[in-house]
């Protein structure tokens, strides 16, 4: 009977280096260091890897548990350590641990703390924000947001009071027509606010940016206080990765459009960076350029003389 794959929970020393480097562009130094610091920080620990002959299931052992034998896991036999051929490199084998271990990208959680601190260090000036929380409406309707910040402008932003921003996030998978839903309740709840969508993707399939278009469209409008009815900022991985990466700055992720994103983040105004991110990652055009063409648009109509110039029966 071929023997039933059991997932791991562990990964070989190669494997988990080979992530490391994908993850950190540079010299050899630079992957040291950055391996050292999964370890010191308690994402990742090391054991060893030690095969059962009675049950040939392969079993990870902690530093501490290493002694002249140790208990297989799986049957409960002896496994003798194999001190005439000592573990190679491979036989090393990393976990992640603590919070770390949590499954699906820590439920989410990676997604929303990089989204944070983006907002923190690129966006905001000063905040105050809450990872997941759930608001109730006197009916007792229930929606859940991953997360909600009050943010102080950036000293060169146009806005001069603070706002709020409300974000869903999603680590790989696609938005979904509920998200879309809970965004537009959400909006119509707190005119003003800023909507924030963040995933880890490179990039949003049609379905998606169709959706976030119609979203984007429905909060291009002004508010009494000048503000936008509800900007809309979308962050994938060019943002949430990028801020992490040592060897190049932000701006230059964005190919043809980095001088122009050097500007917007310097700058760091919300509606500006909404409008930059909907250029970027919906293809769409910046509001600016939109609601030029809208007024080109309506006077347009103004000049068309009207075939029949209509007559007003009362008075
Ligand atoms: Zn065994």
């Amino acid at each position: 009977m071929p023997a039933r794959k059991v997932r791991k929970a562990y990964a070989p020393y190669p494997s988990t280096l080979e992530v490391v480097k994908r993850t950190t562009p540079g010299p050899e130094i630079a992957v040291t260091n950055f391996f050292n610091v999964l370890i010191n920080a308690g994402v990742l620990t090391v054991g060893l890897t030690l095969r059962c002959k009675e049950c040939n299931h392969s079993s990870w052992h902690t530093l501490n548990s290493l002694a002249p034998t140790v208990t297989c896991p799986r049957c409960l036999g002896s496994v003798a350590f194999p001190s005439a051929l000592p573990p190679r490199r491979e036989d090393w084998a990393y976990k992640v641990i603590g919070p770390f271990a949590a499954e699906h990208f820590a439920h989410g959680a990676y997604c929303v703390a990089s989204t944070l601190h983006f907002l923190v260090e690129e966006v905001v000036r000063e905040s105050t924000w809450l990872p997941s929380f759930r608001l109730t409406n006197a009916e007792g309707k229930e929606v859940e947001a991953d997360f909600g910040m009050f943010a102080r402008p950036n000293r060169f932003s146009h806005a001069t009071s603070p706002f709020l921003l409300l974000g869903e996030c999603k680590s790989f998978n696609v938005f979904k027509a509920e998200d879309f839903a809970k965004a537009r309740y959400m909006a119509k709840l707190f005119p003003g606010a800023v909507l924030c969508f963040a995933t880890f993707r490179e990039t949003l399939n049609a379905g998606e940016i169709k959706a976030l278009t119609r979203i984007v469209l429905r909060g291009r409008k002004s508010l009494r206080t000048g503000k936008l009815l509800n900007a809309v900022l979308i962050l994938t991985g060019k943002e949430l990765f990028s801020q992490f990466r040592w060897d190049r700055q932000l701006h230059e992720a964005y190919g043809d459009r980095a001088k122009y994103a050097e500007m917007v983040y310097i700058r760091r105004d919300i509606e500006e960076l909404c409008s930059f991110s909907q250029q970027v990652h919906l293809g769409m055009s910046s509001y600016h350029e939109w609601l030029d063409e809208k007024h080109r648009r309506r006077i347009a109509r103004m000049k068309t003389p009207k075939a029949r110039p209509s007559v007003s029966s009362d008075g």
